[in-house]
């Protein structure tokens, strides 16, 4: 008997399973909340200190920017000749050598390096240079042309950048250049600095005619001129060159010495 009286038990388990899926009915009017929440807001997030005074202050531009952009993973170049087939290879990069030497310390023209700066400063964007200093081997890996294999870019003293959010611009790019020696006390009272020309020669490789001081030379590449194979890209672009010599006082040229004068590793 005691077995069928379990049985039972059972069964009053089940009716109480019913019941509570049966629930309550909620019952509220139409604007009756019972947590009032409060509309959001957008907040702008504080700066932190190292924001304050510049974006990039932690991003300096120092000589390091300017390291070879040659990398040995990249394709050989082949040129097809009269009757033979030459191929050129890219250098291994900054892996591989160190730039230009001066007095036994690496050395990259300081006159870029601030001028980049100053631009970082007073734009609060990133300077990308895309074609500091290049080696014989990725000078000659990217084109055959004179230009190339004995510009400025081997002795550290040319620079082909652009700044991001101002690709588009490059003429307010070039104003704030110009407006650097306008500003800076070292050239006070310095005619041959403070004010710029424009070369007006036809020997140049763009369309605008480019600007230049005793110290500086400075072209515009619209988005259609100058490519090569550091200059990958679709927007206008400016090159520095330096034509002076600020600490030695003499001018900048080309000098195949001065280019093949850097550590290999
Ligand atoms: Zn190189």
């Amino acid at each position: 008997m005691s077995i069928f009286l379990y049985g039972c038990s059972e069964n009053s388990s089940s009716t109480a399973s019913s019941k509570k899926s049966e629930g309550e009915v909620i019952i509220r009017r139409n604007q009756e909340v019972a947590l009032s929440i409060d509309p959001m807001l957008h907040c702008t997030r504080e700066t932190y200190p190292w924001e304050k005074q510049c974006s990039y202050a932690n991003s300096k531009i120092t000589h390091d920017f300017f390291r070879c952009k040659g990398n040995s993973l990249n394709p050989p170049r082949i040129v097809n000749k009269e009757k033979e087939s030459i191929r050129y290879y890219d250098c291994g990069g900054c892996l591989k050598h160190s730039l230009p030497l001066r007095n036994g310390k690496e050395f990259i023209y300081p006159i870029l390096i601030d001028l980049l700066n100053d631009l970082q400063n007073k734009t609060g964007k990133r300077v990308i240079i895309t074609s500091g200093h290049c080696c014989p081997e990725h000078s000659r890996y990217m084109s055959d042309l004179p230009a190339h294999l004995y510009s400025k870019h081997l002795i550290g003293a040319e620079v082909d950048f652009y700044i991001q959010g101002y690709e588009h611009e490059p003429q307010k790019v070039i104003d704030i250049l110009l407006q650097y020696y306008q500003d800076n006390p070292k050239y006070q009272g310095k005619n041959s600095f403070t004010s710029f020309q424009r070369y007006s020669k036809e020997n140049t490789n763009v369309s605008t005619l480019p600007w230049f001081n005793e110290e500086v030379f400075i072209k515009l590449f619209s988005c259609k001129e100058g490519r090569d194979f550091d200059n990958r890209h679709s927007h206008p672009y400016i090159s520095i060159q330096v034509r002076y010599d600020w600490d030695l006082k003499k001018k900048v040229n080309y000098s195949s010495i001065e280019a093949n004068n850097f550590y290999r590793y």
